[in-house]
């Protein structure tokens, strides 16, 4: 198979799964990872694949929905996206997709750092919580992938740091007050 049939090939396989592994698609194409990271640079420039930690690839930030479920606009400095079996849903920030984690139950979580839109599993991620900095949905949650920068943040906007068991908690106890 040539290269720019492979990579179409690779897109292909992205839309329908969401995310993979960079492991998988060596398997797949029976070809070494030196070849499959040389496809994936390719389409990096052309944003059509994102790489994130561990080696994983899911499909660029132009592929799939362009509005959150809420009708909020996708940005790249705030969107998460959730892996689900039928492929990956964005949302518009964590918060959001944190409120649908329940209903959907991922088999993978991914949130962007504030700072710099690059794409990072939600477990990796330092969450601040209800600072004064409300880009988004509330209650305000944003994710960073280096701690000084939340650090900084919170120095300037207030509010609480924690990784994603406290900022579930926190939204788990936002909810429960919401509703008394
Ligand atoms: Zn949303
Ligand atoms: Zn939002």
């Amino acid at each position: 198979m040539g290269g720019e049939m492979r990579r179409q090939e690779i897109l292909r396989l992205l839309r329908q799964r969401g995310g993979l592994a960079v492991r998988e698609l060596c398997d797949y194409f029976q070809v070494s990872r030196m070849t499959i990271h040389r496809d994936l640079r390719q389409l990096e420039r052309n944003r059509l694949v994102a790489r994130i930690h561990g080696g994983l690839v899911s499909a660029g930030q132009f592929v799939g929905e362009s509005r959150c479920a809420c009708q909020r606009a996708l940005l790249p400095h705030q969107q998460s996206r959730l892996l689900l079996p039928s492929g990956e849903v964005h949302f518009c920030c964590c918060s959001c997709a944190f409120q649908h984690l329940a209903e959907r139950s991922p088999k993978l979580l991914w949130v962007s750092d504030f700072m710099t839109g690059q794409t990072l599993l939600a477990t990796d991620a330092y969450y601040l919580m209800n600072s004064m900095a409300i880009p988004c949905c509330q209650p305000s949650i944003l994710s960073f992938a280096e701690e000084g920068d939340v650090l900084n943040f919170r120095s300037g906007f207030g509010g609480a740091i924690g990784q994603l068991e406290e900022a579930l908690g926190f939204l788990r106890l936002e909810q429960t007050l919401k509703q008394d």
